[in-house]
């Protein structure tokens, strides 16, 4: 049977009948500058085998060395999720061909991974929080990737495939969850939440940029279903290449409700893996699942055991951030924004970026405006996401304190903005390069003043009978001759004190 004609139970049905069991396998890329056991670079998007040496493409004789800062990562990804850390633990071959992975066998961690025993409670929509406990958290490397080609991009009905290298040997933290149970109808939703609160805890440590569409965040969903009552877990189905957080949400409720079809009309569910389709949202068999023991894991002889000295272990245990969605409570209160505000600029990305430009000296206020209305247009109109728009929270602060002191006007400043995001370089500099500042010269305004007015008789009169409003046409005329680099408040006092008429504002 295909995933197409995979017949559904009605969730309701689903939920009446079984109770869902869940269990996450979350992979981490780290965000070092080299890898996992040499020294290559791991840069995202270089060349296909440009960063690859004789230790990451497995050469005979290639001697691996544990990466220090990717073991820090690591300790301080299981400290977050509260977990123990492993006074020594090993690392671990687990044997296996596969194209993308040269060397025959990864190493990671088997039964003493370096985090264990830990919990995250996970932020819910509706304001409560979802335990969920950590098994384990384990240092693997990552593997090469294959590129088939013709056909769908799959490897049936490719004529060929490529590999790339660049990736094997990249640095992974594989956190796993002890089955979540007792979700019931939230199951989806919950898994969602879960992850989603992974990743912005991986993020918040800054261990790793945690992007799912660029595959530094991956999740496996480890789905089974128990009949209502049951004590015993049902066979479980772990279904890979779930790309968003939306993704996870709509994999679990599929399987759920494919599963929950299958065993009402007496089916069993066969273990294995399953393959998410993004396009249909559904899934399709993969392979059959093996046994730890098909891996025939032993002890990596090539490196020495991890064993972090437990002073060092709790001064990062005591430099840990603040819990990201407690951190965001926090700021929304301080920022005195309803929820739904607040939603959207975590739905936009804007959050963290408001953050960065306040505290880069910005007031508040002026950073929110900034990026939920002409960056966010911006990022819209490029088709990036915001977080992607090539300007960093710095240089937005910067903006803010030029238009702060009066030397550039908002359209100027925006206009550097639009620089900074094609790549011209720094504000100041642009600044300078094109000469943008606020014209404060009050002789050079007077002159356009002068200028202006006399080109329009008729207007200078009607402002000099008194209707003040007339002087805007005087006021544009001007900011047009000085290319938007006057302030317009400042022109305007010059047009009615050249009518003889002072404004008070
Ligand atoms: P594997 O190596 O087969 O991927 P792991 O132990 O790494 O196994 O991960 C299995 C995941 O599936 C864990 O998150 C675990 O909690 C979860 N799990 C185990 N049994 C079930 C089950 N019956 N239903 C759903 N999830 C399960
Ligand atoms: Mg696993
Ligand atoms: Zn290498």
């Amino acid at each position: 049977m295909t995933s197409a004609t995979a017949s559904l139970l009605d969730y309701d049905d689903v939920i009446a009948a079984f109770d869902p069991v869940m269990g996450m396998e979350v992979h981490v890329e780290l965000g070092t500058a080299t890898k996992m056991f040499c020294g290559c670079p791991t840069a995202f998007g270089a060349e296909p085998n440009t960063q690859v040496c004789p230790v990451c493409i497995g050469l005979p004789g290639a001697l691996p060395v544990a990466n220090a800062a990717a073991i820090e990562s690591a300790v301080r990804i299981g400290l977050a999720l509260n977990c123990s850390i492993r006074a020594s633990s090993q690392f671990a071959r687990k044997n296996y061909f596969y194209p993308d992975q040269p060397k025959n066998y990864q190493i990671s961690q088997y039964d003493d991974p370096i985090a264990y025993d830990g919990y995250i409670d996970v932020p819910l929509t509706d304001g409560t929080t979802w335990r969920v406990e950590i098994e384990r958290a384990h240092m693997e490397e990552d593997t090469g990737k294959s590129l088939h080609i013709g056909g769908t991009g799959r490897i049936h009905g490719a004529s060929h495939s490529l590999l790339d290298y660049n990736r094997a040997g990249v640095p992974l933290v594989e956190i796993v969850t002890r089955p979540i149970t007792g979700t019931g109808e939230r199951a989806p939703e919950i898994a969602r939440a879960l992850v989603g609160a992974l990743r912005d805890l991986v993020k918040s440590l800054g261990v790793s940029d945690a992007r799912m569409d660029q595959g530094s965040l991956r999740c496996d969903a480890n789905v089974s279903l128990m009949a209502r009552g049951a004590t015993e877990f049902g066979t479980r189905t772990e279904t890979k290449n779930v790309n968003s957080l939306k993704s996870v949400e709509i994999a679990v409720r599929y399987e759920m409700c494919r599963q929950a079809a299958i065993l009402q009309a007496g089916g069993e569910i066969t273990q294995e893996t399953r393959h998410f389709q993004e396009a249909d949202g559904t899934t399709s068999a993969g392979r059959r699942k093996e046994t730890s023991d098909d891996y025939r894991y032993f002890p990596e002889p090539d490196l020495a055991p991890v064993q972090p000295d437990p002073a060092w272990v709790e001064q990062l245990r005591a430099t840990l951030p603040e819990l990201p969605w407690l951190r965001r409570a926090r700021i929304q209160t301080e920022w005195g924004v309803s929820d739904e505000v607040m939603r959207d600029l975590i739905n936009v990305g804007a959050v963290d970026l408001i953050i960065a430009t306040a505290d880069a000296g910005a007031p508040p206020e002026a950073a929110r405006s900034w990026w939920v209305s002409f960056l966010a247009q911006q990022a819209n109109s490029r088709s990036v996401e915001l977080p992607e728009l090539a300007i960093r929270p710095a240089q937005v602060a910067t903006l803010i304190g030029l238009v702060e002191a009066g030397t550039l006007t908002t359209k100027l400043a925006q206009q550097v903005a639009l620089a900074v995001i094609d790549g011209e370089g720094e504000p100041e500099q642009i600044v300078a390069d094109r000469a943008l500042e606020v014209v404060r010269d009050d002789s050079a305004l007077q002159a356009a003043v002068d200028q202006a007015l006399a080109a329009n008789p008729d207007i200078a009169e009607k402002i000099r009978s008194g209707k003040v409003a007339a002087a805007g046409k005087i006021v544009g005329d001007v900011m047009k001759a000085t290319r938007g680099q006057a302030d317009p408040a400042r022109v305007k006092e010059l047009v009615l004190a050249a009518c003889s008429l002072h404004h008070r504002s």
